[in-house]
């Protein structure tokens, strides 16, 4: 069973997202130093975590990234990167060629579409990196917001990326947490979603497309998912329910209770409340 942690690797970014899920005063948070990513990553795998998703935060702007990749690589542990793509250049290509890693692109729709939204000029920029990953080997797919601002026309968004060779598309749909907060009225509604989903499958088939879609709609579905802060809190987060859980420091003990409560939804509840009894710790964000 693929059992896994989103980290937050760094709150540090070079883009100002409209959606961004990272709260305004990101630049302040605490970063682990390597040593103590380094120890989090044993703790991890003894504990059985097998894949990792590192975000942020922009993951790339951390200068020891490919150590952390690479102590990834050696202990067996699959890595999914999101990143926002601008520093995704040449040097990357041999650290990023690994089997066992997949970049994830954030694109959220066509040239002027993405620009406005992470309010920067960079998608030219973000599409040749994205190209050039792909040439060079290594297993990439994209990362795309769907909303009102780039439904109607996510078609030529996938023309415009059809020659690139995908592992998969990931639509996600806006959570209301960070600066998305007060984004109800470019969100879909749930018709919309669904008939733009079937739309996009069908459309894809006709064409021909040999790229995979999936859509997340984190949340509608009540599922908590472990997410590891770049300060190292570990959180059991529900975007469903909007409460989230803070664990406390990554340590093995906490992390046990964290992936015995996440993946035996039956013991969640009793865990939800124990922490709600002793001490509170529940915050909404
Ligand atoms: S959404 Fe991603 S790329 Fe955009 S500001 Fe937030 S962390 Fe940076």
């Amino acid at each position: 069973m693929q059992k896994k942690i989103c980290w937050r690797i760094t709150r540090r970014c070079n883009l100002s997202c409209i959606f961004c899920l990272a709260s305004e005063n990101q630049y302040l948070d605490r970063e682990l130093n390597t040593r103590q990513v380094l120890l989090i990553l044993d703790f991890l795998k003894n504990c059985g975590i097998n894949k990792v998703t590192f975000s942020g935060g922009e993951p790339l702007l951390r200068e020891d990234f490919r150590t952390i990749l690479s102590a990834c690589y050696r202990k067996g542990i699959d890595t999914t990167i999101t990143t926002n793509g601008i520093l995704l250049n040449e040097a990357w290509h041999e650290t990023l060629s690994h089997g066992n890693i997949v970049t994830k692109v954030s694109i959220h729709g066509t040239k002027s579409i993405h620009d406005s939204q992470v309010r920067a000029n960079i998608y030219d920029l973000v599409l040749d990196n994205l190209k050039s990953l792909s040439r060079s080997g290594s297993k990439v797919a994209v990362n795309c917001v769907l909303s009102r601002l780039n439904s109607e026309s996510i078609k030529v968004f996938l023309e415009e990326i059809s020659d690139v060779a995908l592992d998969h598309i990931l639509f996600q749909y806006l959570i209301y947490r960070g600066r998305a907060k007060n984004l109800h009225s470019i969100d879909l509604l749930k018709d919309e979603k669904e008939k733009l989903e079937d739309d996009l499958f069908y459309w894809i088939e006709k064409i021909g497309y040999k790229f995979n879609i999936k859509f997340n709609d984190y949340a509608k579905e009540n599922i908590p998912y472990l997410i590891l802060e770049s300060d190292g809190t570990l959180v059991i987060a529900n975007d469903y329910t909007s409460k989230d859980i803070k664990v406390g420091p990554c340590s093995e003990k906490n992390l046990i209770k964290a992936i015995n409560s996440v993946y035996n939804l039956d013991n969640f509840s009793v865990f939800q409340s124990q922490y709600n009894h002793m001490n509170g710790d529940l915050f909404h964000q």
